[in-house]
């Protein structure tokens, strides 16, 4: 088996996903010595380490089994099975299920994020003020999260779409606690809906610091009061002070609720209303009235959402900051906060 050149063998059809200009960059998530193409593999050129890692429909998939929920083996049986299953004739669902289905599509919305657009706005100005071309990692962009169309109409940013499932717009799979790349690689990196969803953000958010370069800019989107969701798949929440005091080692630019009280509210009353039942299909009749008579709290959140109550009572914080050196003390998150119980 012969041995070529990573940047050049990198640069070949087989990543086709991923910008060509971030190829060069990845690095072994074990150990983050340089990476070699071997036919259809990724090799660490580290001859101790020596991790072997596949690359699926043009997708490297750089996971370290050691130190996360997934595993390079279980991930490419699943992607095995999920592309069976998309050949085999699709059955008809019984009368029922058609009936929940249609309930469960023509459902009302109950969430809604009303600061993200704007915030884009924001971050990809800031973004432009630092490079004229900058890159931007996504973590968790196998779909596209709200308000995130901004940055795909921008001929100027390149994004690099990251997940730990094959989506319609992943890139690269690996897990955000070992970001499979050399320091200092991005201008910024987004985080919207993961935080929650990981068993160690603390890590991942040092992760995030390490691949920015020293003027880079993160934006997060995390969730508050939002009941488990994504299943076995959910691990925190993070209070307003709580998030910023996670993103420490980075300057605060703006801060707040992404969703806000009337999205929580809709939220509790529909898993409130759920919780009565064991049964798929009678919580799937739950879930439904639940949005057809809550659906409309999300409008007040127009209102409430940047008033010093939605600080204490939000569904989801955002968080937008620049890289530093000099982190937030704890000594100062007393007088971070800025919700309704001042005084
Ligand atoms: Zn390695």
């Amino acid at each position: 088996m012969e041995k070529t050149n990573s940047s050049e063998e990198m640069s070949s059809a087989l990543i086709s996903k991923l910008p060509e200009n971030i190829r060069k960059n990845l690095r072994c998530p074990y150990c983050r010595a340089a990476l070699e193409q071997v036919n259809h593999h990724l090799h660490c050129s580290d001859s101790i380490c020596s991790a072997v890692f596949p690359i699926i429909d043009g997708i490297p998939v750089l996971l370290n089994d050691q130190n996360s929920l997934f595993s390079t083996n279980t991930t490419i049986r699943q992607h095995k099975v999920t592309k069976l299953l998309q050949r085999q004739p699709q059955i008809q669902p019984g009368l029922v299920n058609r009936l929940l289905n249609w309930l469960s599509n023509h459902s009302p919305d109950i969430s809604k994020n009303i600061n993200a657009k704007e915030n884009y706005h924001k971050f990809s100005e800031h973004l432009l003020g630092i490079s004229d071309q900058p890159a931007v990692l996504v973590v968790g962009g196998s779909v596209p999260g709200q308000g995130i169309e901004l940055l795909y109409n921008n001929p100027h940013i390149t994004l690099v779409e990251s997940d730990v499932v094959f989506g319609p717009r992943t890139m690269i799979f690996f897990d955000a606690h070992d970001i499979p790349f050399i320091d200092k690689t991005f201008d910024g990196v987004i985080i919207q809906a993961v935080l929650e969803h990981v068993v160690d953000p603390y890590r991942c958010v040092d992760e995030i610091h390490r691949v920015l370069n020293d003027r880079g800019f993160v934006y997060a989107e995390t969730a508050f009061i939002q009941q488990v969701h994504g299943g076995r798949y959910d691990f925190m929440r993070f209070t307003h002070s709580g998030h910023r005091r996670l993103f420490r080692k980075f300057k605060e630019i703006e801060s707040g609720a992404a969703c806000g009280p009337g999205m929580a509210l809709a939220w509790s009353y529909q898993y409130f209303l759920v919780s009565f039942f064991d049964s798929k299909r009678k919580k799937q009749f739950a879930r439904f009235f639940g949005s057809l008579t809550s659906f409309f709290f999300k409008y007040f959140d127009k209102y409430l959402v940047n008033k010093p109550g939605a600080l204490d009572a939000a569904s989801a914080f955002y968080f937008m900051g620049q890289k530093t050196e000099l982190p937030l003390q704890d000594n100062e998150l007393k007088s971070y906060y800025r919700g309704a119980q001042l005084g």
